[in-house]
This record gives structure tokens, C-alpha cells and sequence, in this order.
């Protein structure tokens, strides 16, 4: 019965081992740095689509999506409805 648990967790061990190694390859490899610089290229224009020119940053829940998909932040679009123009 223990011979059976201590393979077990050497056949459990074993996989995490390999699961490393094969995600040590991928990120080390041409595929890993182009994973990379497609998520932080998102990031940035996730965090340039969520910023205010005028007001500077928001959160994206905060962001006022108007009917045409666009989104504007709260301070411009309650300016806009106050007919106060920069
Ligand atoms: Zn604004």
C-alpha cells in the first residue's frame, strides 16, 4: 500500500516537473515572446482607451459607452450634457 502512494506521488511529482519544462520552453522560445508582447499591447490599449485626454485615466466600468460603440468618460459626457464645451 505505500509502494502504491509513494508512486503515486512520484507519477504526480513527475508531471508537474514536465509541465514546467514544457512551459519553461514555450515562454524561452520565439512563440513565448510574441505571446508576451501581444498581451502587453493589449494592456496598453486597454489602459489608452480607458484614459481621458482632458481628465486622465478611468477605470472601464466607468467609461460611458454611447450607442455607436464608443466609449467617454463620465466627467466629458456630463459636460457634454450640461452643454459645457471645452
Ligand atoms: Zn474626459
Amino acid at each position: 500500500m505505500l509502494a502504491i502512494i509513494f508512486e503515486s506521488a512520484l507519477f504526480v511529482a513527475f508531471l508537474a516537473a514536465l509541465g514546467a519544462l514544457v512551459v519553461s520552453l514555450l515562454q524561452s522560445s520565439p512563440l513565448g515572446t510574441r505571446l508576451t508582447q501581444i498581451q502587453n499591447r493589449r494592456r496598453l490599449e486597454r489602459e489608452v482607451a480607458a484614459s481621458c485626454p482632458v481628465h486622465g485615466p478611468h477605470d472601464e466600468r466607468d467609461l460611458v459607452r454611447l450607442p455607436g460603440g464608443a466609449t467617454l468618460c463620465p466627467e466629458c459626457y456630463q459636460e457634454t450634457l450640461d452643454g459645457r464645451f471645452l
